[in-house]
């Protein structure tokens, strides 16, 4: 059974802090779950985020990312599925100057994860042991062909440690990771644009604007249906932005406080969404 309540971010956060502490012996870190995410660290690199399926996000508007963890005791992968971005991001570049933007991909990211239903999954063993079965049946479990068997549950009985493990709760709690994975899709795009003209007319203008893409388009040497998504066109398109000039230091897409541009996003702003 779904529980739509249950599966937003801020739900999945809000009965994490109020879950079981550790055992007594092991709580110098933290009490629970929530309070020890802190000591794992989200990996800054762009490159872990190569992973995202680029049809699905065009072609349906999900999110789905592998973000790498380093926790305490290894290096994990949290994996993260949202959906509602490309109603989003339509909404932004409306509001904003009708043309696709770094923001606007960084606020339609935010207001899909802030809104949408999101589903998780964890690599550790704590997720496996404690937090697969329950997740799973309660429909949050992003990996559901990994669904423990019953046995497994013995470990959390009564579903009483929350809605993930420390890393899990480090990923939902902090978005400041989401600035760089637009500037991935944003490369992508403009990658695409540049090199995939058709594969750009055909499936990734029309995601973005709701409307066909008019001009003439020069036909892609190998023209297929499905865009080119494997980890090397996103590594070729992020090298390709990096050659460029618009994340080098003092562009307008630094995420840094500015009172004389409102329109600018900081990552405070990106952490507190409401404030
Ligand atoms: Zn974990």
């Amino acid at each position: 059974m779904k529980n739509l309540v249950e599966d937003k971010r801020t739900e999945l956060i809000n009965k994490s802090k109020s879950a079981d502490n550790y055992a007594k012996n092991n709580q110098a870190k933290g009490k629970n779950r929530y309070e020890r995410r802190l000591h794992s660290k989200v990996q800054k690199s762009v490159k872990e985020l190569n992973s995202i399926d680029m049809n699905k996000l065009f072609g349906e508007g999900i999110l789905d990312v592998n973000l790498k963890v380093k926790g305490e005791t290894g290096d994990y992968t949290v994996s993260l599925s949202f959906s509602n971005f490309l109603n989003d991001l339509h909404d932004q570049i409306n509001k904003g100057t009708g043309k696709l933007e770094l923001r606007f991909i960084i606020r339609a990211l935010l207001t899909a994860f802030n809104h949408a239903d999101v589903y998780v999954h964890c690599t550790c063993p704590d997720f496996k042991y404690r937090f697969a079965y329950w997740l799973t049946i309660n429909d949050i479990d992003y990996i559901k062909g990994e669904q423990p068997s019953n046995g497994k549950k013995i470990a959390n009985p009564n579903d009483t440690k929350g809605r993930g493990c420390k890393h899990i709760l480090l990923v939902l709690a902090n978005s400041s990771w989401l600035t760089r994975l637009a500037s991935v899709i944003y490369n992508y795009v403009n990658y695409m644009e540049k090199h995939y003209q058709q594969m750009y007319a055909d499936i990734i203008y029309p995601a973005i604007y709701e409307r066909e893409f008019e001009e003439p388009v020069q036909m892609d040497m190998f023209s297929t249906n499905e865009l080119s998504t494997d980890k090397d066109a996103i590594d070729i398109s992020n090298k390709w932005a990096r050659t460029k000039t618009q994340f080098k230091p003092g562009n307008e897409y630094r995420f840094t406080k500015s009172e004389t541009n409102p329109d600018q996003i900081s990552v405070d702003e990106l952490e507190n969404p409401n404030s």
